[in-house]
């Protein structure tokens, strides 16, 4: 029952983790009145504890990991990651620079990889519907980052998800 209701209201969480802005800035034509991204009941918040979708653009940089992590882990399950962009997907044209790590997948799991330089409106809202019909299939099991991470703890009997976390320097930030 509640799955059926979350598809039709998701929140979404939009995260430049590093890109150029070209990916950006056709999100925010997917807003727009011209392609209406929003008649999916979709709604761009930026609040990560209140979000369904995690939509990043820009590779992994060394500044950008741990709050990518941080961002990730405080979504509330079920949730589901979009990559918007070739460099999302696997660095593109920064795949190897000395402060690129490439895609996003190398720390938290992706759902959807939408290609292109830059990705289309008609690519997004495609990647976006393709998202919403994974989140009406997932359960509310813990979803883990890869990298950068240690086990949720419970606090008072509730999750704390700020310090599961890892800063730069821990050595799983090192793999
Ligand atoms: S995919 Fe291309 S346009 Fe999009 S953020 Fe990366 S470099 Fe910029």
């Amino acid at each position: 029952m509640f799955k059926k209701f979350r598809k039709k209201s998701p929140w979404i969480l939009h995260y430049n983790a590093g890109s150029c802005n070209g990916c950006d800035i056709e999100i925010l034509a997917c807003l727009s009145p011209k392609y209406d991204l929003e008649r999916f009941g979709v709604i761009n918040t930026g609040n990560p504890k209140q979000s369904d979708i995690f939509l990043v653009t820009g590779p992994v940089t060394m500044r950008s990991r741990e709050r990518l992590v941080e961002l990730y882990t405080q979504m509330p399950e079920p949730k589901v990651v979009i990559a918007v962009g070739s460099c999302t997907c696997t660095g593109g044209v920064f795949r190897d620079m000395y402060n690129v790590e490439d895609g996003i997948d190398r720390y938290i799991p992706v759902d959807v990889y939408i290609p292109g330089c830059a990705a289309s409106p008609e690519l997004i809202i495609d990647g976006v519907v393709k998202a919403l019909d994974i989140l009406e299939k997932k359960t509310k099991e813990r979803e883990k980052p890869f990298r950068l991470f240690k086990d949720f703890t419970l606090k008072d009997g509730i999750v704390s998800r700020r310090e599961s976390a890892l800063r730069i320097g821990d050595d799983d930030a090192k793999d």
